[in-house]
């Protein structure tokens, strides 16, 4: 259970978030979501919340994660709750007037309800959604490193489902197979439910693995990440299995332009509408913007979507130390499908790519 050393320490991360809290004009902040009490203290459990105040580090759990609680929650106060330990975070406050944020992009309506009623009338409940995920969006470089290892243990375990050839196999089995190869090496679980998806099936951006076999001649579209040490990876691959066509080899050629230019175009300082531009200007120029209908790419971390964004609507400046993909694809309703993804790290002088499988069209068997 014990967790390897940070670089950036739960103390400093506690105090970042301090520093946001205090511009929002807030004394503490309730960090009930499971991500970000994570993030924050170490505790990898599936019930803890914490607070944090400029003088309040309390971590609170129930009795059966005491043990864990003690072994992976360090410069917090740590004490044993009941139930959802509302009633226990709410005595931790400190008495006075106080402005407690919360995390209400988590919170439901029932709990939030529950907290009002347990909170003495000096404390103002307050929306702060989103102070932690701002800290998480720019990784230090313990994570990328935690971020490179799980892409590296992904890429080797579809190298090794790949091994058995894909024609006349089942999407649904080469799914399982690839999550058991993740498994096998190391990974918690898969990041997100494996795509496989072959043909006409393709054409759906988020297409469910189907209990068909795989034909010949034609392309098939992998989407999969590992989580490893908490950390999530994100690639995908569009291989042919035999010869998927000339129209499929021309929309491959296409993505595979518009996905360098988008990786061409990320760096610290460019906007994630820019980024977004940049590979969009491509296929839309080739006459498949319709097609491309959803955004480049997102943040990847603690979880498989996170800040920032980068598409049409996306209000984020790209910052060196955030890890996110590039992702573009042109989807033909009825024929066919294509999507390549990376995972990067945004450097001041541009990107540097976590994971490593080759992008031109690969043939599989
Ligand atoms: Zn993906
Ligand atoms: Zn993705």
């Amino acid at each position: 259970m014990s967790m390897p050393p940070t670089t950036t320490s739960p103390t400093v991360r506690a105090d970042r978030l301090v520093a946001l809290l205090d511009e929002r004009e807030l004394d503490a902040l309730l960090v009930t979501d499971l991500v970000n009490v994570r993030y924050l203290t170490g505790y990898t459990g599936s019930n803890g919340v914490a607070l944090v105040g400029e003088h309040l580090r309390c971590f609170v759990t129930d009795f059966r994660y005491v043990v864990q609680a003690e072994q992976q929650v360090h410069g917090f106060e740590r004490r044993v709750g009941e139930q959802d330990l509302l009633d226990d975070a709410v005595a931790a406050l400190p008495d006075g007037d106080l402005r407690l944020g919360i995390e209400d992009q988590h919170m439901s309506v029932r709990t939030y309800e529950r907290l009002r009623r347990a909170l003495p009338d000096s404390v103002e409940p307050v929306p702060a959604g989103g102070a932690v995920e701002r800290l998480r969006e720019v990784k230090d470089a313990d994570e990328v490193t935690r971020i490179r290892a799980a892409a590296e243990l992904a890429d080797a375990a579809l190298e090794r489902t790949l091994a058995g050839g894909l024609a006349g196999r089942r999407e649904r089995d080469v799914a399982l197979a690839l999550e058991q190869e993740m498994r096998r090496l190391g990974a918690e679980r898969a990041s997100f439910d494996t795509i496989v998806a072959s043909g006409a099936h393709g054409a759906l951006p988020h297409a469910v693995p189907r209990d068909a076999e795989i034909p010949r001649d034609c392309l098939v579209t992998i989407d999969w990440g590992a989580q490893l040490d908490g950390y999530c990876s994100d690639c995908t691959r569009t291989f042919a299995v035999g010869e998927p066509g000339e129209r499929a080899r021309e929309v491959y050629a296409l993505v595979l332009r518009a996905q360098l230019a988008g990786l061409d175009a990320v760096r610290a300082g460019v906007s994630g509408r820019d980024a977004d531009a940049a590979a969009r200007e491509l296929i839309e120029a080739a006459g498949y913007g319709e097609r491309f209908g959803h955004g480049l790419g997102h943040g990847v971390g603690l979880e498989i979507h996170e800040a920032p964004r980068l598409s049409r609507t996306s209000d984020a400046t790209l910052a060196a130390g955030q890890v996110v993909t590039v992702e573009p694809g042109v989807y033909l309703p009825g024929e066919l499908g294509v999507r390549i993804e990376d995972l990067v790290v945004v450097t001041d002088g541009g990107c540097e790519r976590l994971n490593g499988l080759p992008k031109d069209l690969t043939q599989v068997g």
